[in-house]
């Protein structure tokens, strides 16, 4: 750890505080969502990845720099191995000045791994799972088991972690099944959270033809449920309902039909060892290179050179035949 240098936290060019930095700890995955991969991707080549070691290192930083929540994810964090070291080490700092570490996944490992996630100090997962209908699930991620899945989110229950459930709302796949999807979880105890198709990476159709705005779906939900909207806002980019006074919360990721840059406190770390400043732009700095040629000190310049130039905004718009905003996937640079 670092804590004895001079500490300046983490402002932006606009006066922004950084606390929330997630980390993609691979780009490689065991499904291939149809809305984030191509069928045949190209993954980064071995000696491209920053060691867990450095990834480690990059991240304690942030931390010992006003980092307060840290977020493992991908591609499915899960399939690199030895991501439990990382997730063991990080957690070391929950309770601490870690105030909360969390995974994103896509479920099919956590059979195996809930428990030592549990164990390192994990509390919340967040697991995506855009249908429960096994058809459409294998139709989706093009040969997933959603049966794997359900039975990874039981297995987190068991270790005792809270699971969100993340859906990307897609027409005609899953917009009949949001509201039974809401029941279920009503049901199980699970919070659940909707996300709009983001035009990140190429793949292999159109994104406008799966494109569903979350405004229509919100109108749809307040007609079979009472929701109260939570204002308390996270710096991230959901907005959340409280769902028929119950515990679930209902949680809408819209980038498209509601910006919420203003209020960003986020940066991602990729596999590569590269801070991206923003999920919507190109800007990046390689962290890993300036940690091997100049320590910590380089480290701490090259992430103020990037904070500085963090854009304002994304500016993310799904028009037919346009190109993505940005060519990298989402599992690159961490969901
Ligand atoms: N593999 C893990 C998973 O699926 O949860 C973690 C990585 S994944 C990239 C993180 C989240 O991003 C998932 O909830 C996924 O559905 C979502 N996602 C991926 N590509 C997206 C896109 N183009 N637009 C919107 N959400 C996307
Ligand atoms: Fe893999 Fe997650 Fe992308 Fe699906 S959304 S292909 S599970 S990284």
């Amino acid at each position: 750890m670092t804590e004895n240098r001079t500490v300046r936290p983490l402002i932006d060019g606009f006066g922004r505080t950084i606390r929330y930095l997630r980390v993609s700890v691979t780009d490689r995955c065991d499904l291939r969502c149809r809305y984030c991969m191509a069928e045949h991707m190209t993954f980064l080549p071995r000696d491209r990845i920053a060691t867990l070691e450095e990834l480690a290192v990059i991240t304690e930083r942030f931390i010992a720099r006003g980092v307060r929540k840290v977020r493992l994810s991908g591609g499915e964090p899960l399939v690199r191995r030895d991501v439990m070291m990382l997730a063991q080490r990080i957690g070391r700092h929950v309770g601490g000045a870690l105030d909360e570490l969390t995974m994103t996944t896509n479920g099919t490992r956590l059979r195996q791994y809930a428990p030592e996630l549990a164990a390192a100090g994990i509390r919340r997962l967040n697991v995506s799972m855009d249908t429960r209908d096994p058809a459409r699930f294998r139709f989706v991620t093009r040969h997933g088991d959603v049966a794997q899945v359900l039975d990874g989110i039981a297995a987190a229950r068991d270790a005792g972690l809270a699971v969100k459930i993340n859906m990307v709302a897609l027409k005609g796949i899953n917009d009949d099944e949001i509201a039974s999807m809401l029941d279920w979880c009503i049901a199980e105890g699970h919070d659940l959270t909707l996300i709009e198709t983001m035009p990140l990476g190429a793949i292999d159709e159109d994104r406008t033809d799966r494109f569903l705005p979350l405004t229509a779906v919100k109108e749809m939900l307040d007609e079979r449920f009472v929701l109260e909207r939570e204002e308390k806002g996270t710096g991230g980019p959901a907005r959340y309902w409280r769902v028929n006074g119950g515990t679930t919360r209902l949680g809408l990721i819209s980038p498209l039909t509601a910006n919420f840059c203003d209020g960003c406190n986020r940066v991602r770390l990729t596999t590569e060892g590269r801070l991206y400043t923003c999920l919507g732009h190109d800007d990046q700095r390689d962290l890993r290179q300036a940690l091997r040629d100049g320590g910590v000190d380089a480290l701490d310049a090259a992430i103020e050179d990037a904070l500085r130039t963090k854009p304002r905004r994304h500016d993310f718009r799904i028009e037919r035949d346009a190109a993505p905003a940005v060519a990298r996937h989402m599992s690159v640079t961490g969901g």
